[in-house]
Order: C-alpha cells, then structure tokens, then sequence
C-alpha cells in the first residue's frame, strides 16, 4: 500500500485530494494548522500543526513516504492577496513552510514530492491585454508577478528544483490556474471569484444588484476541482518535473462569468462595478505542455462544474440565514 502525506490536508485542495488518495487505495497522513471545514477527513491520520516550525515537519515526515503533497501556503482571492495588507505573513509563511518541507523531505527519504505553485508567477506586461493573456510555461522569465504572493511561488518552484538539482530528490510541481469547486471558501474574505459571485447571487433576491470589483472586463480561466486532482495525479505518475500549468483553457470575462451563474440561478440580476482589489488584466491558462508531456488536459466545460459549485454554495447560504433566523 502506498503512503501519502499531504501538506494544506486542512484546505480545499488537500481534503479533496486525500478523498481521492483514498479511493486509489493509498494510506494517508494529513497536516495542516486545522481540520477541512466542510466535511471530515478522509485520511488514516491527521496531524494537526504549524508547519512553519521545522520540529513539527520532523514529527510530520516521520519516515520515506512514497508521495509527499505540499499544498499548504498562506493564500486566499484577490481581497487577500491583492490588497498588499498580508504582503509579508504570506512571503514569510509560505517560503518557511517550502523550505522545511523540501529539507525534511530530503532528510527522510521521501521517493517522491509535489509543489502546488501559481499561475500568479506569470510577469505582469504578458497579461495586460484580457483579450491575450500569455501564460506559456516559458514565459515566466524575465519574472515580474503583479504579487508577492506570486513572487514567493517562483521563489519556491526554485527551492524545490534545486533541491532536484543537488539531491537528485523527484519533484513535480504544477502551476494551478484558478481551481473552485464545493467545499472551498465562500464566505471568508479568502474566496476567489467564482465563489464570490455563486454567493452574492444567491443571496440577492431577483430584480436586484450585485457589487463586483473592476469593470468586469478582466478574464481568467476556472478548473473544476476533480480535473484539477486528475491532473496532479497524472503527473505525479510520470517522469515529467515541470513546472507545467494545470488549469481550464476555457477564457471568460467576470461580467459573462456572473451572467453565466445568474442564468443557472434563474435570476437577473444588474452588477454595480466597485473599486477592488484586481490582480492582471488578462490570465487564461496555456496547455500545450501538458498535452505534450502527459498526453492530457481537462475538458470539462466551465458551466458543469459550475452548477455543482452553485449549488452548494446556495446550501451554505440558506443554512446560514437559518441559523441567523432562529439566532
Ligand atoms: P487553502 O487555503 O484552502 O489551503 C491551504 C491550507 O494550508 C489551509 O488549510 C491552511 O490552514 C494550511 N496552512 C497555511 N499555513 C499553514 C501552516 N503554517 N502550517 C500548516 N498548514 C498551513 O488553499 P487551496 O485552494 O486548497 O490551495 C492549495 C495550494 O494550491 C496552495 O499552495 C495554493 O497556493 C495553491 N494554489 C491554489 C489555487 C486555487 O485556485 N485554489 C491556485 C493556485 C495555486
């Protein structure tokens, strides 16, 4: 039986992935500051930890797991990690929970392990225009991220093929685009775009107004979260490195985006264009490498993912006023 460990077991990504661990047969160690919110976890042990402190990775990689998943970063939607507040917590947490990780990992023995880095590392002056972003694995450099959030990614994809580089250790690092689905955050200042929007939708009674940042002329692509597993999955089984984008090539504006919920809604709603927080112009993800190195990219569209989001969001909206309304 092979075993797992999985950094960030607490967040939407980690929990998620260690269902899917699961499925596949695989004994699992989960760790994270805290438990999923959302539903149990499905892994055989769960550590709760900091793993910024190096004495705890020691406890957590205790022995030469087959496959390491080092999800955990200090991360959130753009009113978190635009906005320059968090600027600092976010370099100085993520970059010490990368390099104990990376060190820990090397020290025992671990086969195998993978980095969950950003399409945020991208440089700024390729994703200016909405309408052509360019986000091709080789166009990372000369590096210019629009975040310190992506600026830490880079730093980080570095460390762990450096340690590729000297150690001989594997690695496999993916560069996320945009991933949503249930059971991500929705209501805590951490949520990105898709669930923002699946949330001012259903809580906004039809005929009325939802607020949005920017002119909604801004476009990103969104991958749901089972192809996002399919993917990290698929490259953990192959001899490719990376970094390689894993994201949807399916390009949307945030205003067709919300049009898109209101119409799964059933509702009409008008948007009222705030200042907020932004991030680039233009982001869509470039699949050309994937397809060419592990024969796959995800095909689902946009909208089936969607409506499964939607949908649980509105559930969490009406329990919510339920428990306000008898509060
Ligand atoms: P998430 O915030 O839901 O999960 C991250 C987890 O890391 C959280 O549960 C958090 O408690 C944990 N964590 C933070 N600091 C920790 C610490 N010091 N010790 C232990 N645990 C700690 O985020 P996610 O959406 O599941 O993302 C997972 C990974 O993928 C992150 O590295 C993120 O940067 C990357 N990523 C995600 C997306 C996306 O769209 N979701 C896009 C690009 C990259």
């Amino acid at each position: 039986m092979k075993k797992a460990l999985v950094c960030g077991a607490g967040g939407f990504i980690g929990s998620h992935l260690i269902k899917r661990l699961k499925k596949e047969g695989y004994w699992v160690r989960g760790a994270d500051l805290k438990h999923p919110e959302f539903s149990a976890s499905s892994a055989d042990e769960f550590v709760i930890g900091d793993l910024r402190d190096p004495n705890i990775c020691h406890q957590v990689c205790d022995r030469p797991f087959d496959e390491v998943y080092q999800l955990a970063a200090d991360m959130g939607g753009a009113g978190y990690i635009f906005t320059g507040e968090h600027d600092s917590e976010v370099m100085h947490n993520s970059a010490m929970i990368n390099l104990n990780m990376v060190e820990r990992s090397k020290q025992s023995g671990v086969r195998k392990i993978f980095y969950s880095s950003s399409a945020c590392i991208y440089p700024e002056y390729n994703q200016m225009d909405p309408d052509s972003p360019k986000c091709s694995e080789d166009s990372a450099y000369p590096a210019a991220p629009d975040s310190e959030y992506g600026w830490e990614k880079l730093f980080s994809e570095r460390i762990y093929l450096s340690y590729h580089r000297n150690h001989k250790m594997e690695v496999r690092i993916a560069r996320f685009h945009n991933i949503f689905g249930p059971e991500g955050s929705w209501n805590n200042g951490k949520e990105k775009a898709p669930a923002a929007l699946c949330r001012k939708i259903a809580e906004t009674p039809d005929g009325q107004e939802i607020e949005m940042w920017g002119d909604g002329k801004q476009t990103r692509s969104f991958l749901y979260i089972d192809e996002c597993l399919d993917g990290i999955r698929k490259l953990m089984d192959s001899d490719f490195i990376g970094p390689v984008n894993i994201g949807s090539e399916e390009m949307i504006s945030l205003n067709d985006l919300a049009k898109l919920i209101m119409n799964m809604a059933g509702k009409n709603l008008s948007i009222k264009h705030i200042d907020g927080p932004l991030g680039v112009r233009g982001r869509n993800s470039d699949n050309r490498l994937i397809h060419e190195k592990l024969n796959w990219k995800p095909t689902r569209p946009l909208r089936e993912g969607l409506e499964k989001t939607y949908l649980w969001i509105q559930e969490q909206v009406k329990k919510t006023n339920h428990r306000q309304s008898i509060q």
